[in-house]
C-alpha cells in the first residue's frame, strides 16, 4: 500500500472492497493509491504520484467525462457511478466516486474489460442470429415442456403473422393458430414421436394468421428428455414454406394439365377439364370465357370447389351478361387492354365500381370474393377470351407467383384452343377429301364395269377373226381396266377404313386352303415366276376369307412386281402354339432398312417403279388394317437387293 504522509488511511476501513482505490484531496492531489490501482497507471513508480495533481500529471484527461464527473461530485458532494473507457490503456473501468470524509474524494475503480468484451460478443452473436433468421426467413422457438412456457424469437412471431411481443408463450395459444384441417395430424405426429422417445422432429402444417390467411410452416426441432424419459424441452426452428408448397402444387398441376391439354382436340371439353383441375390449386373458382363470333362473351367453362355453385354461375351469367363495351373494369378491360389483372384484395368499393345494380352488388358480396386474377387468352396475338381465377376464403390472396402460373396456364390453354381449331379445319378438309374419293370411286366403278364388259364382248367377236392386231389391243384394254379396278377398289377400301366402315364377315377357316386357291389363281395368270408353297397349317383361324385373299394377293403381286427378274417366290405356312404364320418370300430388289418402318403407312412407296399405274402405296396399308382387324400382326424382313419376306400371323381359333 502506498501512503501519503502525513495522512493515515486504515486498510480495514477500505476493505472488504476489492476494487482499486484512489483518494484525492480537495485540490486533486493524489493522497492514496491502493495496490490494486497500480496497474491502471502506466508509470512504473506509482508512489511518486502521491502529492501530485492529477490534471497536471495527466493533461489528456482535461475535458474528459472522467474530469467532468470528478468535478461534479466535488461540487455536489453526491456520489456517482459510471463506466469509462480509457483509450490510452484500452481498459474499461467501472468507476464509483464519492466524497471521502473531509479529506476529499475517493474513487473506486474496477477493470470491467472482460465483462464488456463478453457483452459485446454476446451482442454480436445476437445480431448475427437475428440476421441469419431474417435472411433464412426462419424463427426460433424454445419450449420448456416442464412448465409449458415457449420462447419465440421476434422473427418467429413475425413468421406467424403476429406483432413482436404479442405471443403469450402458452402452448395452447400456438396450437390454436393451426389450420383446423391440420391440428389432428400435427398432434398425432407429435404424440408418436414423444412416445417413441425420438430426439428430433420434422413436420409441416398450415397456420392461420390473425388476418385469417393460411401459411405453410416447416418445423424442425430437437427434443430433450429427463432421466425418467419425460420430455422436458423442444428447441428448433420454423420456416415459412408457403411459396415452395404452392410451387410444388403448381408443378403437379402442370404435369396433369399437360396431359389433359394434349389429350383431346375438342377444346370445349378440354377447357372444362382444365378448369375443373385448376380448382383448388389455382383458387376456389375458375372460369373460361371466349368471345363469340357475334362479339358476345360466352362462358365456356366454369368450376368451383362446390359443384352446385357452377350452376349458379351459369345462371348469373345468363341474367347479367357482361358488357364488352364497358371497359372500366374486369374481363372487358382485360380483353380491351390484352393484359392480365390481379386484384389481391377485393374490397366493397371495387364491387360497387364494377357492378351496377345494388341487387347485383349484394349478390356479389354474398359470394365472398376475396382475391381475383383475370388472364387474357390469345390466338395469334388476337384476344379470344379470358381465364378468371377467384378465391372466396380469407385464407388465400393471390401474389405475383400465382399470376405467373396463371399466365402460363392461359398460354397453354390458348395453344390447345389454337390446335383444336387448326385440327378441326384440317379434319374438315380431310373429311371432304374422303367424301370426294368415296363418291368418285363409286361413280367410276359403273363406267369401268361397262368398259370391261364391252371389251370382253369385242374380244369374243375378234377371237376368230384374222384381225389379231385389234384383238391384241382389246386384250391390253382389259389388262389396264383390271389395274384401274384394283386402284379404285384400293381407294374405296381406304375411305372405308378412314370412316371406320370396313366390314368383315368372320368364319372359321383353314388358311392353307385359302393360300392354295390364291396361288393357283395366280399361276393361271402365267407369271414368269415359279410359285412354291412350303409347310402347311391344320389350325383353324377366324377370318374373313375374301379379305385374307386380298392380303395374299397384295403380298404376292408385290413379290412379283418387285422381283421381275427372279425365278422363285415361296409362300411359307407355319403353326405356332398361338398363331398361324404366313410369309411371302421373294428374291428381288428388297427394301432399305430406313424405309421399313414406314412401309405400312398409306401412300408410302419405297421404290416406286416409273410408269406403273398400279402403284399408289395403299396395298400394304390396307393389308395391315385387315390383319389388325383379325387381331393378327404383319411385318417385313428384308435387305436391299436380297429380296423381301412379308409375313402375317393370325390367332388360332380354339
Ligand atoms: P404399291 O402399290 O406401291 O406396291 P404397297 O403398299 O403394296 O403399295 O407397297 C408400298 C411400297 O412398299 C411399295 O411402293 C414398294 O416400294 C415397297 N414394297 C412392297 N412390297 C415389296 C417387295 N416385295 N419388295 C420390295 N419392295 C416392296
Amino acid at each position: 500500500m502506498i501512503l501519503a504522509s502525513p495522512i493515515v488511511i486504515s486498510t480495514q476501513e477500505l476493505s472488504p472492497r476489492k476494487e482499486a482505490i484512489i483518494i484525492f484531496d480537495h485540490n486533486w492531489n493524489f493522497l492514496y493509491i491502493s495496490e490494486e490501482a497500480k496497474p491502471f497507471f502506466q508509470t512504473k513508480n506509482v508512489s511518486q504520484l502521491i502529492g501530485k495533481n492529477i490534471w497536471k500529471e495527466y493533461p489528456q484527461l482535461e475535458g474528459s467525462v472522467l474530469q467532468k464527473n470528478y468535478l461534479e461530485v466535488e461540487s455536489t458532494k453526491q456520489p456517482m457511478g459510471f463506466d469509462f473507457f480509457a483509450s490510452l490503456t484500452g481498459i474499461w473501468y467501472q468507476v464509483y466516486i464519492s466524497p471521502y470524509k473531509e479529506l476529499g474524494i475517493i474513487v473506486y475503480l474496477r477493470d470491467i474489460s472482460d465483462a464488456k468484451r463478453n457483452q459485446e460478443e454476446l451482442q454480436t452473436y445476437k445480431e448475427r442470429l437475428e440476421q441469419a433468421q431474417t435472411a433464412g426467413e426462419i424463427g426460433i422457438f424454445d419450449w420448456n415442456m416442464k412448465v409449458n412456457q415457449i420462447y419465440w424469437s421476434t422473427q418467429q412471431e413475425e413468421l406467424l403473422g403476429m406483432t413482436p411481443g404479442s405471443f403469450s408463450g402458452k402452448f395452447e395459444d400456438w396450437e390454436q393458430m393451426l389450420h383446423p384441417d391440420d391440428i389432428a395430424r400435427v398432434k398425432k405426429n407429435r404424440k408418436l414421436i414423444l412416445a417413441e422417445h425420438k430426439t428430433s422432429i420434422t413436420d409441416d402444417f398450415r397456420v392461420i394468421y390473425p388476418d385469417k390467411s393460411a401459411h405453410w410452416i416447416l418445423l424442425r426441432a430437437k427434443i430433450y428428455y429427463d432421466s425418467s424419459g419425460d420430455p422436458i424441452r423442444m428447441i428448433g426452428v420454423n420456416m415459412d414454406i408457403t411459396e415452395q408448397r404452392q410451387t410444388e402444387l403448381y408443378r403437379q398441376f402442370f404435369s396433369e394439365a399437360s396431359k389433359i391439354l394434349s389429350s383431346s382436340l375438342d377444346y370445349q371439353s378440354t377447357l372444362n377439364s382444365v378448369a375443373r383441375l385448376a380448382v383448388p390449386t389455382f383458387g376456389d373458382w375458375c372460369t373460361v370465357d371466349l368471345i363469340s363470333s357475334s362479339n358476345t362473351l360466352d362462358l365456356v367453362a366454369v368450376a368451383h370447389r362446390d359443384p352446385k355453385k357452377t350452376k349458379w354461375a351459369k345462371n348469373w351469367r345468363n341474367t347479367y351478361p357482361p358488357d364488352l363495351h364497358n371497359t372500366t373494369s374486369g374481363i372487358s378491360r382485360v380483353i380491351s387492354k390484352g393484359k392480365s389483372e390481379i386484384y389481391q384484395y377485393i374490397t366493397d368499393a371495387m364491387i360497387q365500381a364494377s357492378v351496377q345494380s345494388v341487387e347485383q352488388q349484394q349478390l356479389v358480396k354474398d359470394l365472398h370474393f376475396r382475391s381475383m386474377m383475370i388472364i387474357p387468352l390469345k390466338r395469334k396475338q388476337k384476344i379470344i377470351g379470358t381465364m378468371t381465377f377467384v378465391t372466396d376464403t380469407d385464407q388465400r390472396h393471390y401474389n405475383e407467383t400465382d399470376l405467373q402460373m396463371a399466365e402460363e396456364l392461359a398460354e397453354r390453354a390458348s395453344l390447345s384452343i389454337e390446335n383444336a381449331k387448326l385440327f378441326s379445319s384440317e379434319q374438315k378438309a380431310v373429311q371432304s377429301r374422303d367424301e370426294f374419293l368415296s363418291i368418285a370411286s363409286h361413280e367410276l366403278k359403273t363406267p369401268i364395269t361397262v368398259i370391261k364388259g364391252f371389251s370382253q364382248i369385242l374380244q369374243r367377236r375378234f377371237q376368230n377373226s384374222k384381225d389379231k392386231g385389234t384383238l391384241n389391243l382389246l386384250q391390253r384394254i382389259e389388262v389396264q381396266v383390271e389395274r384401274l379396278t384394283k386402284l379404285i377398289n384400293e381407294i374405296l377400301d381406304v375411305t372405308k377404313i378412314e370412316a371406320g366402315k370396313m366390314s368383315f364377315t368372320y368364319e372359321a377357316q383353314i388358311v392353307t386352303e385359302i393360300i392354295e386357291e390364291v396361288v393357283s389363281d395366280i399361276r393361271l395368270m402365267k407369271t414368269p415366276h415359279e410359285l412354291l408353297i412350303q409347310g402347311a397349317s391344320k389350325q383353324m383361324v377366324l377370318c374373313d376369307q375374301e379379305r385374307i385373299r386380298q392380303v395374299l394377293n397384295n403380298l404376292l403381286s408385290n413379290a412379283i412386281k418387285y422381283s421381275l427378274h427372279e425365278e422363285k417366290i415361296i409362300v411359307h405356312i407355319k403353326d405356332t402354339p398361338t398363331d398361324v404364320v404366313v410369309s411371302v418370300q421373294d428374291f428381288g430388289i428388297g427394301i432399305e432398312k430406313e424405309y421399313q418402318p414406314q412401309i405400312f403407312q398409306r401412300f408410302f412407296r419405297a421404290n416406286a417403279i416409273e410408269g406403273t399405274l398400279s402403284s399408289l402405296g395403299l396395298g400394304l396399308f390396307i393389308s395391315s388394317e385387315i390383319i389388325a382387324r383379325h387381331k393378327g400382326k404383319i411385318w417385313v424382313d428384308s435387305e436391299k437387293d436380297k429380296g423381301a419376306t412379308f409375313s402375317f400371323s393370325l390367332p388360332v381359333f380354339k
